[in-house]
């Protein structure tokens, strides 16, 4: 009996310290307690107590005594890790050192703080950047018309890039000191948003100058020359800047760009100076068919070491500003990507720069793909996420409402139980995208995220990708035809350029989130790559003991939390939000474990299996995900709706991590280590299921009523534009179903009962009247609601003449066309 609660009491012990993480130090002594306790108790007899004693007390030396832990045990192992250590090219490490970790790393390393969650502060808009959503945006949104753009004119028109320059749009990303607008990160997402509610062409036009470009390069490696020279046109919109990377042989892998600089001396403004013959050939580059100011990356080479370094021929990757009218350099012909934003190709046939064009001076030869890689960790989790929002929120308000007016089978289509499941995940979508736009854009304000934004740009391009998918679906017909009515057709067709861009969404996931993540957010896997590469044998020690400690750790925590359902998890709130947190701890412990036996099973071949990779990338992506939409729940006013989307959101989360899992380790390539993973985090199987039909339903009945979410959700939404816009036609039907909905649905069932007389509306309504089925105001109010309803489900027409290209000639048949219809109406 004894024996037995020893046993059970010294097991408890040994999970109870595993669980909370303790030193070497507390084990050591824990096992030596236990040794005593045996003996004391007499469970051990003399001989028995002497063996285990010494075996311990060598152990305890050899554990503890670190210079001799050192010599017998790290330095063995430390030979075979620098020997399967993969190799890392400088390009490999520069990307892998830029930036910073952020939150990400909380949930990466098993146990995170959730007070730094709880406590982060979202950026607040200042009154200057609330003024400009309310004020230039509008006005410029007023200015475009998305139809004539894309169809028509292909461009922006003249007034709308005149007042794009003049209120220095292109300029949000430059600091008031050098003449720009300085606005914050998540400023900028939402002017980006918003102009994207009304014109993608208008706001990739807007965005890219802000995001990875000239003015960004400048600002943070420009000389004081460079500086002086260029910010000012940048600012006031004279000068116009592109960024020029991608060439024919390159895309994802743009560090092979053959495009080369080599450096000598030569002829510029009539001196001979030391400078780069050039020869590029550049295309997909966004504003190349209008730049003034091209920002260029090549390859440099200095065979001669006129730069100073004779040792040196090859710099790598450098980054100059060249002016687009610069001898040689050939702004080509436009590319046309599905939008009628500015996009094309540049060539340079033995183009001469001066060594101080490039930018930040010749210092900074070779250190281009750093400068790049550093400034797009930041834009990544402006623009392009700020294209996904803009589409939830306008799918979100414009579905919300067609589902309400379109009636099929007598039924407003948005009750039907098989569009509800699609609204229901726009509504979910609409929630996780705003969560995630303001928690990524703060902490661009906050720091330099590299992994967070890597998630932002591929999750959120992809639910744009869903989301308008789903619009589309519901819509149907509407959202086909295309024309000045049309309000999905543009970013459906758009969706691809931002899936494509500022690495590609494959690429993103396979490659980037995890692989990136596991080395920057790890507690010790970069700190070891590092003591391998200095050959820090002390170091390594010190951190491979702290590794094994947290691997333990995090795997009987991840196990005890799958076991006992997340109740022994910690969550920084009580309430609704409270079982989330702790699944999400649950899920971050068994990330950090299964990273670590991956890691460790298959080093460097783990770089190979992106199958795998993107995995673990998902897990942590969603925990991130969950982490965004569970602290924009508590950001906010806490409503029954916002639980609702909350619930969806945060079960959708959760499914999906579980099914990474799943995934993951079915497919995980070593039997072994399969079946340990499997009971580490799935102790009790996998009890994590799709978003339930109920929450589902209670989404897709909240998009379809005036409520505060649906306000919140949408609040970037362009609805200014009056009853010839798309979105502004169905915002005053909206508002004048507010009043007359009743109204009209008395007629409706009136008129179904087939109790009303006449052929037309008209004749019907004139009918209830008559017989005092219903008043003149509810007949008013129903012709009222009729008309604005017909208006919203109507799609346009065109002739065969407008269709082939000439627009003049419809101008006077839509006006007849018109006219056609008022008469049969
Ligand atoms: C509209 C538009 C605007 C653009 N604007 C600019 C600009 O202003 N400046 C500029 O320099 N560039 C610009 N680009 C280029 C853009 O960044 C590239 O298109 C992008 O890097 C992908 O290159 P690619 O299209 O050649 O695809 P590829 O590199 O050929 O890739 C094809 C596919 O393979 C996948 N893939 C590649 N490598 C891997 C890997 N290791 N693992 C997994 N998957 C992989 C990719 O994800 C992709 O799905 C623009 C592109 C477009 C379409």
């Amino acid at each position: 009996m004894t024996a037995l609660v020893t046993t059970l009491v010294a097991v408890l012990a040994a999970w109870a310290l595993a669980f909370a993480g303790a030193p070497l130090l507390v084990w050591t002594a824990a096992i030596g307690v236990l040794l005593l306790a045996l003996k004391g108790l007499g469970l051990i007899g003399t001989t028995a107590f002497a063996i285990a004693g010494t075996v311990f007390v060598a152990l305890a030396l050899l554990l503890n005594l670190r210079p001799l832990r050192r010599a017998v045990l790290t330095a063995p192992i430390f030979g075979v890790f620098k020997k399967v250590l993969p190799e890392m090219s400088s390009t490999e490490r520069e990307a892998l050192e830029a930036g910073d970790t952020w939150w990400e790393a909380e949930m990466f390393r098993g146990r995170p703080d959730w007070n730094k969650l709880i406590d982060f502060k979202y950026t607040a808009l200042t009154p200057e950047e609330q003024s400009f959503l309310d004020n230039e945006c509008e006005e410029l949104c007023k200015l475009c018309d998305d139809w004539k753009i894309e169809f028509e004119q292909k461009d922006l028109p003249p007034e709308a890039w005149a007042y794009i320059r003049e209120k220095k749009f292109l300029a949000m990303l430059i600091k008031k000191e050098y003449g720009g607008l300085g606005f914050s990160a998540n400023a900028q997402s939402a002017v980006v948003t918003k102009l994207a509610t009304k014109s993608i062409t208008m706001a990739v036009t807007v965005m890219v100058p802000n995001s990875l470009g000239p003015g960004e390069l400048l600002m943070h490696y420009g000389t004081d020359q460079q500086k002086k020279q260029w910010l000012p046109g940048l600012v006031d919109g004279s000068e116009l800047p592109c960024f020029g990377l991608t060439g024919p042989e390159v895309g994802s892998d743009a560090t092979a760009m053959p495009d080369l600089g080599v450096v000598g001396y030569g002829e510029h403004e009539g001196k001979k100076v030391l400078g780069i013959t050039l020869n590029f050939s550049k295309r997909y580059i966004t504003l190349a068919p209008v730049a003034t100011v091209v920002g260029l990356a090549f390859k440099l080479r200095d065979p001669d070491g006129l730069l100073g370094d004779k040792s040196k021929s090859e710099y790598g990757i450098t980054c100059a500003l060249v002016p687009a009218k610069h001898p040689g350099v050939q702004i080509g012909r436009r590319h046309y990507p599905g939008a009628a934003f500015m996009n094309g190709t540049i060539h340079g046939k033995d183009v001469f720069i001066p060594v101080d064009w490039i930018i930040g001076g010749p210092a900074m030869a070779g250190k281009g793909w750093r400068m790049l890689v550093e400034c797009l960790s930041a834009g990544r989790g402006i623009s392009l996420p700020a294209l996904g929002t803009a589409a939830g929120q306008t799918a979100y308000r414009m579905t919300g409402a067609y589902g309400r007016f379109r009636r099929q089978f007598k039924v407003s289509i948005g009750k039907f139980e098989g569009v509800q499941e699609a609204t229901g995940r726009i509504g979910g979508y609409a929630y996780t995208l705003e969560a995630m736009r303001v928690m990524t854009a703060s902490a661009v304000d906050h720091c330099a995220p590299s992994v967070v934004t890597a998630i932002a740009k591929y999750h959120m391009t992809e639910l744009m990708r869903k989301i308008v998918t789903d619009g589309m679906d519901v819509m149907a017909g509407k959202a086909i035809q295309q024309g000045p009515r049309n309000f999905m057709a543009t970013a459906y067709k758009a969706t691809p350029v931002a899936i494509t861009v500022e690495g590609a969404n494959i690429l993103t996931r396979n490659l980037m989130i995890f692989g990136q993540g596991a080395i920057r957010c790890h507690e010790y896997v970069f700190p070891e790559m590092e003591a391998a590469r200095e050959n820090d044998l002390p170091a390594f020690d010190k951190l491979l003991f702290g590794h094994i400690g947290f691997s333990v750790n995090r795997a009987v925590r991840a196990f005890t939390l799958g076991l006992t359902g997340a109740r022994l998890a910690r969550s920084p709130v009580d309430g609704e939000m409270a079982p989330y947190f702790r699944d999400m701890e649950r899920f971050s412990a068994a990330l950090a474990f299964c990273s670590d036996l991956t890691m460790g099973v298959l080093g460097g071949k783990l770089k190979f299996l992106e199958r795998l990779s993107a995995r673990l990338g998902d897990v942590l992506s969603q925990l991130y995900i969950a982490s965004c939409v569970a602290k924009y729940y508590l950001e906010g006013p806490k409503t029954e709706a916002e639980l609702a989307h909350a619930r969806w959101a945060l079960d959708h989360c959760l499914y999906e991590i579980a099914n990474a899992f799943d995934g993951f380790i079915r497919n995980f390539p070593v039997a072994w280590a399969r079946g340990v993973m499997r009971l580490v985090v799935f102790p009790l199987g996998n009890r994590f299921k799709p978003v339930s039909d109920r929450v589902n339903a209670r989404v897709a009945d909240l998009i379809l009523e005036p409520n505060d979410v649906r306000e919140r959700l949408s609040w970037l939404v362009f609805v200014n534009g009056g009853e010839h816009d798309p979105v502004g036609r169905m915002e005053h039907a909206w508002k004048v179903s507010q009043d007359c909905e009743e109204a009209y649905l008395k007629f409706f069932k009136l008129a179904n009962k087939g109790e009303l007389a006449g052929d037309t509306v008209a004749d019907r309504l004139r009918d209830a009247v008559t017989r005092g089925l219903m008043t003149r105001e509810e007949a008013d109010q129903a012709d009222t609601y009729d008309k604005v309803r017909y208006e919203v489900i109507s799609t346009d027409d065109f002739s065969k003449e407008y269709i082939a290209g000439n627009y003049d000639a419809e101008r006077a048949e839509v006006i007849e066309m018109a006219a056609v219809r008022a008469r049969v109406a």
